[in-house]
């Protein structure tokens, strides 16, 4: 490429053009900066552009390298498929008024060769979540299956007709189709109160969450009678607790720690791991010594002034989260931290600073670059960021984090027992 593709604009009622007086380009924090050719991937199968009502997308005059305001039309920023990270936000100006936008991430986008284009990168080979994999046949089919073979069970019938049917999501419909990681969500109220939770949000705010929380708390006999024969069955096994559909596990553990006990009486297949905000690092050293194989704990920041304001916590702190990897790697189980990652924040010289210290003092095994679903503004605006600092690029961070730490994995999903024992780098499509 040589030139930056095209900026796009919308014009209100879903039809997407491109500007041809103006170049793309991206933001940073608060800042709409010029993107490097090589930075601009085509945009991914599975991936969407999405209209931003209010919004006047910010480009470059192609003839005099000037940056200006599109008036042609609203912005458009694209949603791009997990197994990417995105390394620019889509800029553009916010008009009095506009809406927060939903909890979706809004990538940089533009138009070249007849082609879309976004600023990303493909940081995880795993290919469960790509939409072309998902056969709906299979998945009506294996619901209908679980369904009748699991009539009581209260969990089967939560991922069935609420997360595979309603949410559409990609762990389920894996669960359905018989096949790598199998959600168990278990607790119906959360410690935190993030400003993006997906899934509860405060009357207060005009945005909704992305699904609805349990509404149960299930039995560890629920938990048990349907995971063991994941484990025994599925490809590439990982049952895993901490689901979008819930508030935080660990508020659960008892039941947890009895559920995995008892699955590891009936199998030694499999990963066991707990996404989780790691606010409770006591109740993880029971899930340790109970057999628990994996962590991921979610995090917008390794900087606590960032966390706490985000996520709000209830009678924790940000110390615990890093307890809680601590006490995992102590027990010699997989730690990976769920990394929002965020343009402008992530990419400062302050968190990468806070992010080599988290990575040495927790002996953190892999990073999930996750793309943070969340309107830019109302975010920076909530947390009251309004200055982010000198940034290095994503790119750049990932380069000298793999320089400084070549043990440490990159990714975007949780890895299964075979890449943790064995090799990591295998490639589940031919293996
Ligand atoms: S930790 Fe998870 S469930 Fe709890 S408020 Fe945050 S996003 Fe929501």
């Amino acid at each position: 490429m040589n030139h930056p593709p095209y900026l796009l604009y919308s014009d209100g009622e879903g039809n997407i053009f491109e500007d041809v007086s103006l170049y793309a380009c991206g933001r940073s924090g608060w800042d709409a900066i010029p993107v490097e050719n090589d930075e601009w991937i085509e945009l991914p199968e599975g991936g969407q552009l999405y209209e931003l009502p209010q919004r006047r997308g910010i480009g470059i005059d192609v003839k005099t390298g000037e940056m200006r305001l599109c008036e042609k039309g609203w912005a458009v920023a694209a949603f791009i498929p997990p197994a990417f990270t995105g390394t620019y936000l889509a800029a553009y100006e916010t008009l009095p008024g506009a809406e927060t936008l939903p909890l979706f991430c809004y990538t940089a986008a533009g138009w070249h060769n007849e082609k879309f284009y976004v600023t990303a990168v493909r940081i995880e080979k795993d290919i469960r979540q790509e939409s072309a994999g998902f056969d709906e046949e299979k998945i009506e089919a294996g619901v209908k299956d679980l369904l009748s073979a699991y009539k009581h069970n209260r969990l089967v019938q939560h991922l069935a007709n609420n997360c595979c049917l309603t949410y559409h999501c990609p762990a389920a419909r894996n669960f359905f189709m018989g096949r790598w990681e199998c959600p168990v969500p278990s607790s119906p109220a959360c410690n935190a109160n993030c400003i993006g939770c997906i899934s509860f949000q405060p009357q207060e705010e005009s945005i909704f969450s992305t699904q609805d929380r349990l509404m149960f708390k299930p039995t560890a006999e629920e938990i048990v009678e349907y995971t063991v024969p994941h484990l025994e069955s599925a490809p590439y096994p990982i049952v895993s607790f901490g689901q979008g559909c819930e508030g935080e596990p660990l508020l659960m553990w008892k039941t947890i720690e009895e559920s995995i006990k008892e699955i590891r009486k009936h199998t030694q297949k499999g990963s066991i791991n707990i996404n989780t905000n790691g606010s409770d690092p006591e109740a993880v050293k029971v899930l340790c010594e109970a057999g628990l194989n994996s962590i991921r704990v979610s995090t917008n920041s390794a900087r606590e002034k960032i966390y706490t304001p985000y996520y709000r916590p209830n009678n924790y702190q940000f110390e615990d989260i890093l307890e809680s990897l601590k006490v995992v790697n102590s027990f010699g189980g997989w730690t990976s931290i769920n990394y929002f990652v965020f343009p402008g924040m992530t990419d400062s010289v302050e968190e990468y600073e806070a992010l080599r210290e988290l990575i040495k003092s927790t002996g953190l095994k892999m990073i999930q670059w996750r793309n943070f679903n969340i309107d830019p503004d109302w975010y920076l605006g909530k947390i009251g960021v309004t200055e982010t600092g000198e940034c290095i690029g994503i790119r750049q961070m990932m380069d000298l984090l793999r320089e400084e730490f070549p043990d440490l994995k990159f990714g975007y999903f949780n890895p299964s027992i075979e890449r943790i024992n064995g090799n990591f780098e295998m490639d589940y499509a031919h293996s």
